[in-house]
């Protein structure tokens, strides 16, 4: 398999892909170590993942640099992407032993009972490129807190920065027979499918994550599905400063070159603003510095994958096709790299597919409406539901429209965020079960109900 530099195009490494046999030798291997982990004391679980925060600090610029090698995001985001990760490690490491405690229900009488939280055992974190470090720790930390075996495959675009994770994680004392990369592509993925797992974790589109759930359903062993979006975000005509919401709202269209699930994929403007927004935002969108992602100052890099061109391509022209209005760029880059111009179609609608589909880059359409209604009619004609985000400055009128979105999350002044301690779940074609949050520690294990006489 080879390790391409999106923004040079280079073979950065050639690396062997596990054969079904190897990843069968993997599971084996996890398999027997799990039980003798999950008889550690949580609290030595947790000291591991301590450690660990420890290293992802202490050889930052190795992995920032190896990330943005491989999937091409500007240097600075790759250092974000490590704080936020060290961010969700704090909150796991505060909060695992409070919602794994064993609980009390009933001491009365003759009978007590309790609650033992038990892990699910050997799962698989099928993982996507997009946030390697964030969608990665949001699956295998609380899961190795928990005391289960991991089969870890990261995405086929994040392959050494998968290796790095696992160099760190043994290094912090997490036992070789409990973590275990599985380096490959697709078909690396489909070996796990096959094996007797406890449970699967799955990061990525839509199209693979319905797969999985298909091929995986008659096992009876819990699957999450964290997917793709098509996220609005709408813009009332009360906000008061129009400039900093353009401001704000193209840097969640733009940010990891769009290449977020939780991206602002499609905005609505009230029609009494709608002119200065646009200004404001197309301002903005032509001030984007492009260029090599290793250079700090750049905010664009190049896409992570080479087909992504094309298909960005063809949104646009259909876009176009459609009555859409282009303002701002259109196409990729004449130059060596997979780099797409930062582009602003306006008087958009929903016959184009700009408007419908995951687009996954810095590419957004913006359509005008008349009033809230007609908005919210817009933003939850989708198939996705994973985040949607209102402007405004009045909270009542807000939240009116918050509550009508059939989404796992919902944004008030700000959009293209995840917190830890919250719940991130998708709905509809976005997604199944929770991860963060103490949903996202308790989605690792499984409770045991004791009923006590004596
Ligand atoms: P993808 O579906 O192409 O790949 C994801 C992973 O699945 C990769 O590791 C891949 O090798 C593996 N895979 C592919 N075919 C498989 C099969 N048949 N069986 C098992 N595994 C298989 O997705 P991607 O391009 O890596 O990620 C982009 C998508 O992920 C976007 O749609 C994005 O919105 C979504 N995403 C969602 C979240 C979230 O939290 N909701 C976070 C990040 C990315």
């Amino acid at each position: 398999m080879q390790i391409i530099n999106p923004a040079t195009e280079e073979v950065i490494q050639e690396i062997a892909e596990d054969s079904p046999e190897a990843i069968l030798k993997k599971f084996q291997l996890v398999k027997d170590g799990q039980p003798v982990w999950a008889a550690v004391p949580l609290a030595e679980r947790i000291a591991c993942i301590e450690k660990f925060y420890a290293f992802l600090d202490e050889n930052k610029d190795e992995l920032a640099e190896t990330l943005t090698m491989e999937v091409g995001k500007p240097l600075q985001q790759s250092y974000n992407e490590l704080n936020g990760a060290r961010k969700r490690l704090e909150y796991f490491i505060k909060n695992s032993a409070r919602w794994l405690a064993e609980e009390w229900i009933t001491e009365e009488d003759a009978t007590r009972e309790k609650i033992v939280y038990e892990p699910l055992g050997v799962i698989a974190n099928i993982s996507a490129w997009n946030y390697p470090y964030l969608v990665g720790v949001n699956v295998f930390v609380p899961a190795l807190i928990g005391g289960n075996g991991v089969l870890y495959k990261p995405s086929e675009y994040a392959t050494l920065t998968g290796l790095h994770i696992q160099r760190l994680l043994y290094r912090a004392g997490i036992p070789e027979n409990v973590f275990q990369v599985i380096i490959g592509k697709g078909t690396a993925g489909q070996a796990l499918l096959e094996l007797p797992l406890h449970g699967y974790f799955f990061t990525g589109s839509y199209r693979t994550g319905r797969y999985i759930a298909e091929h995986t359903a008659s096992k009876l062993v819990p699957v999450q599905l964290e997917l793709g979006g098509k996220d609005p975000l709408y813009v009332m005509d009360d906000v008061e400063d129009v400039d900093s919401v353009a401001a704000a709202a193209l840097d969640g269209a733009v940010y990891n070159n769009g290449q977020s699930c939780c991206a602002v994929e499609r905005i609505y403007v009230h029609e009494k603003i709608y002119d200065k927004f646009i200004a404001a935002f197309v301002a903005k969108a032509k001030k984007l510095v492009i260029g090599d992602p290793l250079d700090k100052a750049t905010e664009i890099g190049p896409l992570s994958r080479k087909e992504q061109i094309g298909f960005l391509t063809q949104q646009v022209a259909d876009a176009e096709e459609n009555g859409g209005k282009l303002l701002l760029g259109g196409g990729a880059l004449q130059q060596q790299g997979y780099f797409f111009q930062p582009t602003v179609v306006v008087n958009a609608n929903h016959k184009m597919k700009l408007m419908t589909e995951e687009s996954f880059g810095p590419v957004i359409g913006i359509q005008k409406v008349k009033d809230d209604t007609e908005a919210v009619e817009l933003m939850k004609d989708t198939p996705y539901g994973l985040t949607a985000a209102v402007y405004s400055k009045n909270f009542d009128r807000a939240e009116a429209v918050m509550k009508q979105m059939d989404t796992g999350t919902v944004y008030w002044n700000c959009c293209d965020r995840v917190s830890a301690g919250l719940p991130w779940s998708g709905r509809k074609s976005s997604g199944l079960g929770a991860t963060l949050s103490y949903q996202g520690i308790r989605a690792f294990v499984q409770p045991k109900a004791y009923h006590l006489r004596g």
